[in-house]
């Protein structure tokens, strides 16, 4: 696909995207919510309608791209190669359910593996986020500027409390200028891109509560590693963190001090 083609495909996208807000407040007004694997594990019919129009979109006008989604099967999904959409209809279902606010739509374009397009739409703020692999990362399409380094000690850092254990919950408190949680991976992930905080962690990412971050970070000049420091797996997850450049590795270095990071860990 060439650069032109790529600009249409994003204008497309950005279309089909604008249009859920016609849709998205009836399915609110008639939220039902089922769990899944546990009362934590939520997904309603938004969720579910949200992707299921995006595959009849797909379908209709790219009948060649595959989605790989949250909330289907994805086993005859090959996600590294051809045209593939990385979906998560709602990042942040317990948000939308509980509070009516902070969940954002995640949405991914990977082209043979590669991150191309990148979106995260925060439909409660009518704020789209998007990223075009070598043309940078635009907020409702406003440039977004690369963020200045923060250290450790100036930076608010983001992680679950369920899956840090005491002892280096309380080294990173010590170290940290604060501690603050959206409970939405890609809310919390804009902050960092942002510049408002200096890293989120995510101990068990799948692919996509974090498809959008890898071109977002490439854009915007941050981190994204595992907590090994080590690169990602698109198609796999797993642990994740997206830092700004300076205090990437000083996060790193507290999570794995001392037998790491996991709750049980002396078990
Ligand atoms: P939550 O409000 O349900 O979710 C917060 C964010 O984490 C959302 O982006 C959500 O995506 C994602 N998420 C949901 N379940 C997750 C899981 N099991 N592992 C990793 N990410 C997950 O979070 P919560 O109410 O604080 O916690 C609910 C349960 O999920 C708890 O058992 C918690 O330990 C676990 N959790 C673990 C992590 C981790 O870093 N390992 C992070 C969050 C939650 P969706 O809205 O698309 O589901
Ligand atoms: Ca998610
Ligand atoms: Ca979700």
């Amino acid at each position: 696909m060439n650069q032109q083609q790529l600009l249409e495909l994003d204008q497309a996208i950005r279309h089909w995207l604008k249009g859920l807000d016609d849709i998205i407040p009836n399915l609110i007004a008639d939220m039902h919510t089922e769990t899944k694997l546990n009362k934590f594990d939520l997904v309603t019919n938004v969720d579910r309608m949200i992707q299921d129009q995006f595959e009849a979109f797909i379908n209709e006008h790219y009948p060649d791209h595959q989605l790989f989604g949250e909330e289907k099967n994805n086993d005859l999904v090959d996600a590294k190669h051809g045209d593939v959409w990385v979906m998560d209809p709602i990042d942040g279902t317990a948000n939308l359910v509980k509070q009516k606010t902070d969940y954002c739509i995640i949405l991914s374009y990977f082209s043979e593996g590669e991150p191309l397009l990148a979106y995260i739409y925060d439909y409660p703020h009518h704020t789209l986020y998007k990223a075009i692999k070598g043309e940078g990362a635009f907020e409702n399409e406003v440039r977004m500027p690369k963020v200045a380094p923060l250290h450790i000690n100036d930076a608010i850092l983001s992680y679950n409390l369920y899956v840090i254990n005491e002892q280096t919950q309380a080294d990173l408190k010590n170290a940290a200028f604060s501690y603050r949680l959206i409970g939405s991976c890609g809310l919390d992930s804009l902050r960092v891109m942002k510049g408002q905080f200096g890293a989120h962690i995510n101990t068990n990412a799948k692919p996509w509560d974090i498809s959008a971050q890898f071109l977002f970070s490439e854009e915007l000049g941050l981190k994204m590693t595992n907590l090994k420091n080590e690169p990602i797996d698109f198609a796999l997850g797993g642990p994740f963190i997206i830092s700004n450049p300076g205090c990437h590795e000083a996060v790193l270095e507290i999570l794995n001090r001392d037998g790491g990071y996991e709750v049980n860990k002396n078990s």
